[in-house]
């Protein structure tokens, strides 16, 4: 195992009325920022929860984080945070809002002359932040207690991420029940999207992280069993709570302390994202199998012990993870979720043109657990999955 430091410090209140806690969690003196999306909070009792929590309190709101969340509309919350002087930013919703809130908490107290923008992709230093609430109400991206934010310029065609732990949310309320509100087509991105956090550091190569494996292989497990159930049954509150709780533990950071981590889907990922407009977790479902099967020799231990383990299979080692990727690809379309970037209208080889235009502004190569995937190779993945 390689060394590492571990660090969480957000306190999770998990389960239904947890909302109240906020009372008691964010000083009653404060000036809070309430930020959300485009109003799901409002149908789902989730806005008049958190106000009932704090009514004691000076709530502003700023409304309207995209999904995907825009600079230029979080550039405006940094405003109304500045003039108002809040003390405490609180984010209710999915993964955008709290990566914008991430953001906002960081540039509301960056130095004047410092261009906010180069806070994403860690290009200035973040030396200090506004403390962070959150209310989770669609499980996936784990960006409740983690200090990773991923935020989007479209007018640059930029899709980057920030990391601090300045941004660590300091509490999350994470209650299943208001995640019962969600359309089909979430919680089929959510159970994808933590799944897939999930191989991003598992499927690399064995580096003796044997605990850190089985915690993969368990959540791994527990998304293939409750996900199709969570689809079926909208209402199964029980699914709902444990598919929250992996989704929370597929990015919490325990799964890859320790251990090579790949994080090549993400990265194509987010360039379909800004160029195509697909959901997060769709680009993932298209490029994970495809860069499965191209780093097939690379990566042929770890499928064979993900085919045992996971789905059961027997055979060779290279009968088993051939059969492992077929397993998953047929996982993701069991979930709603196409596997191929036709199903999108896209012609793959014109895809991997564009990928190969933009990665570059992105990422530095190579990349992948071994440090050996170049430009080529990433477009070589996006034609494959044609
Ligand atoms: P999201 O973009 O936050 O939300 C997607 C949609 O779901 C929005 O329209 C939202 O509506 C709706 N929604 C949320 N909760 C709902 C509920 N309970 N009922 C009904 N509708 C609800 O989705 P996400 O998948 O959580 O976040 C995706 C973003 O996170 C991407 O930008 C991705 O790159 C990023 N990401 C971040 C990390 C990280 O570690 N920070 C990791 C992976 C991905 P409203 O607008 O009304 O809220
Ligand atoms: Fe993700």
């Amino acid at each position: 195992m390689q060394n590492f430091s571990f660090y969480a410090p957000t306190r999770i209140h998990f389960g239904q009325g947890q909302v109240a806690q906020l009372a008691a969690e964010i000083p009653a003196a404060s000036r809070v920022l309430l930020v959300y999306g485009g109003g799901s909070i409002k149908q789902n009792g989730a806005y008049q929860q958190v106000m009932a929590a704090l009514s004691q309190h000076a709530v502003l709101e700023f409304a309207g984080i995209e999904a995907n969340p825009e600079y230029e509309t979080l550039m405006l919350a940094v405003a109304e945070a500045k003039a108002a002087k809040v003390d405490w930013i609180l984010a209710v919703g999915g993964g955008s809002v709290i990566d914008g809130a991430k953001f906002i908490a960081a540039a509301a107290l960056l130095d004047e002359e410092i261009d906010p923008w180069l806070i994403v992709g860690n290009r200035t230093p973040i030396k200090r932040a506004l403390p962070i609430a959150v209310v989770l109400t669609l499980p996936a991206t784990g960006a409740e207690s983690n200090f990773a934010s991923v935020i989007s310029r479209r007018a640059t065609q930029d899709k980057m991420s920030f990391k601090n732990a300045l941004v660590f949310p300091r509490c999350a309320v994470l209650d299943p029940a208001l995640t019962l509100s969600l359309p089909a087509r979430q919680i089929s991105n959510g159970v994808v999207d933590a799944f897939i956090h999930t191989t991003e550091q598992y499927l690399t190569f064995p580096a003796e992280a044997r605990l850190q494996d089985r915690l993969a292989e368990g959540i791994l497990s527990t998304l293939i069993e409750l996900g199709p159930i969570t689809l079926a049954n909208p209402d199964d509150i029980d699914a709902r709570a444990n598919y929250m709780w992996c989704a929370n533990q597929a990015l919490f950071g325990l799964v890859g302390v320790g251990q090579p981590q790949d994080w090549v889907s993400h990265a194509i990922g987010h360039e379909l994202t800004t160029l195509y407009d697909m959901d997060h977790a769709q680009t993932l479902a298209v490029v994970l199998p495809s860069l499965l099967r191209y780093c097939f020799d690379d990566k042929l231990l770890k499928l064979a012990q993900y085919g045992r383990r996971v789905w059961g299979l027997a055979g060779s080692d290279s009968e088993v993870a051939h059969a492992a990727i077929d397993a998953t690809v047929d996982f993701f379309e069991r979930m709603g979720l196409p596997t191929h970037l036709a199903a999108y209208g896209l012609n793959a080889d014109e895809v991997a043109l564009a990928v190969g235009d933009l990665l570059p502004k992105h990422k530095a190569f190579p990349l992948g657990e071994r440090g050996k995937l170049t430009l080529a190779d990433c477009m070589a993945i996006v034609r494959m999955a044609g």
